[in-house]
């Protein structure tokens, strides 16, 4: 028994807690928020308030809360082979058969992808930590030791560690922590909204971004830039969609100067977009995609890094000569993970929520216009499948409209976050949300904006 042990679970919290990306002087004044129990789209506090959760946590519970399956398939699988590592050529059957079906997915659903192999990692963050190595080891092979930096874009969100972090494009993340580390670069942010100059279309934007991309390689010299990545639709950034043939014409770059293309469809990936891929959605043909968050729907920390048969045939041809690549971690292709990601595929598939998310994507952007609806703080309202924001814009200077409606957005029974980059309040329910829960959420937004709008103005 601890001295903690007589406090409430508020007060051990207080005490006891190092929450993520959390204000420490916040929980000292506010406390936590504790959950207790979740099933479908809807979560429970120990208030006994129930709201909608049209975030899906951090955008990762497809298959929404309290699946029977996915429970049963992971008991089965720490009952039979609790762990089983895979260094050294060690294997297991989960984990075999979730990377034939990942790269068979893969290919089914992006036209013109040639992907060879899958390694698998824990989290979002080291599946990008994993690409700017692999990255980094393909032009070691290939002779070519200048061409390592890697070209992200303001904005983007692309995890919290040392390397993954400085991939990501957002200030806050890199003060005080001394990020980014050296050899990553950043681009502009594609968000024609914000960023466009006055009457600028999406095209002359596009044409405005590519010629900058094209200076930045020139600058640098072509031959010591390696890669770039990005999001197919920016999450964090403030569900920031490419302009109109963007892509296209970044991969035409790319392929001009050997760069290779990470696809960081973190969130993007399992049907978020109303496609399996966001490389399906958008025309991207990459040479990396991380996936984490939806390949367990959250059930279990995992994340899986599919390789393109371009940079596999360099590895391949080296290790005879080279030996082990010493890259892994004790984690990596968890049996049990595996086979919660099996069981996880299994529902989305059975249950059409990829086609799903792609049907309820116009009531989810109609539902938040019509809350929204003649705002004078609302700029803008977009999205694709079942990730939408709402951005807002005219408000005073270092104004956060978008933190303020998300607190009341929580009094009223709906969970949205309040991003960190654009004045944004996002929307990603599970995959599995009807269309009566997203017009319900609609509402209860509504009125939080309403309850809200004394401390807009
Ligand atoms: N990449 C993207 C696009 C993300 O949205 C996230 C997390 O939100 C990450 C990477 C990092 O994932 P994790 O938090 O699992 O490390």
């Amino acid at each position: 028994m601890t001295e903690l042990s007589n406090m409430s679970l508020t007060q051990m919290d207080q005490a006891s807690l190092f929450h993520p990306v959390t204000s420490i002087h916040d929980i000292e004044v506010n406390g936590p928020q504790i959950y207790t129990s979740a099933q479908g789209v809807e979560v429970t506090r120990d208030t006994g308030q129930t709201l909608l959760d049209m975030g899906a946590g951090l955008w990762c519970v497809n298959v929404g809360y309290g699946r029977p399956e996915l429970v049963q398939a992971g008991a089965e699988a720490m009952q039979k082979l609790s762990f089983q590592h895979f260094f050294g050529g060690a294997s297991a059957e989960p984990t075999i058969r979730l990377a034939d079906r990942l790269l068979g997915l893969f290919r089914d659903t992006v036209p013109g992808s040639d992907m060879a192999r899958v390694f698998f990692g824990n989290s979002g963050s080291d599946a990008n930590d994993t690409a700017m190595k692999l990255v980094i080891y393909y032009n070691n092979l290939r002779g070519k030791p200048a061409k390592k930096k890697i070209i992200a874009r303001q904005g983007a969100y692309h995890g919290l560690t040392l390397a993954s972090g400085s991939l990501t494009g957002i200030e806050g993340y890199h003060t005080a922590f001394d990020l980014p580390i050296k050899g990553v670069l950043h681009t502009s942010c594609p968000h024609h909204f914000a960023f466009a100059q006055p009457g600028e279309s999406e095209a002359a934007f596009t044409d405005r971004l590519i010629v900058e991309l094209e200076e930045m390689i020139a600058r640098e010299g072509a031959d010591t830039i390696a890669a770039f990545i990005a999001e197919p639709v920016m999450g964090t950034g403030g569900v920031l969609l490419p302009p109109e043939g963007y892509f296209a014409r970044v991969q035409q770059v790319l392929d001009r100067h050997d760069i290779l293309l990470i696809a960081d469809e973190v969130i993007t990936g399992f049907g978020r977009t109303g496609q399996w891929f966001g490389c399906g959605t958008y025309g991207l043909r990459p040479d990396i995609v991380s996936l984490a968050k939806g390949l367990t729907s959250a059930y279990f920390p995992m994340s899986a890094s599919i390789i393109s048969n371009r940079m596999w045939e360099v590895f391949a041809g080296a290790s005879e000569e080279r030996g082990a690549i010493m890259h892994g971690f004790t984690y990596s292709g968890h049996p049990v993970g595996a086979a919660v990601a099996l069981a996880n595929l299994d529902v989305i598939e059975r249950e059409g929520m990829v086609e799903n998310a792609a049907r309820l994507a116009p009531v989810l952007l109609e539902s938040l216009r019509e809350a929204t609806q003649g705002n004078p703080h609302v700029g803008d309202v977009r999205g694709v499948g079942l990730m939408a924001g709402v951005e807002f814009a005219g408000f005073r200077a270092g104004g956060t409209p978008h933190k303020i409606v998300a607190k009341h957005a929580m009094q009223h029974g709906v969970l949205t976050r309040g991003l960190p980059y654009r004045p944004v309040t996002s929307f990603s329910p599970p995959l599995c949300v009807t269309e009566a829960e997203i017009v319900e959420a609609g509402k209860r937004y509504a009125r939080a904006l309403a309850a809200a709008m004394p401390e807009l103005d």
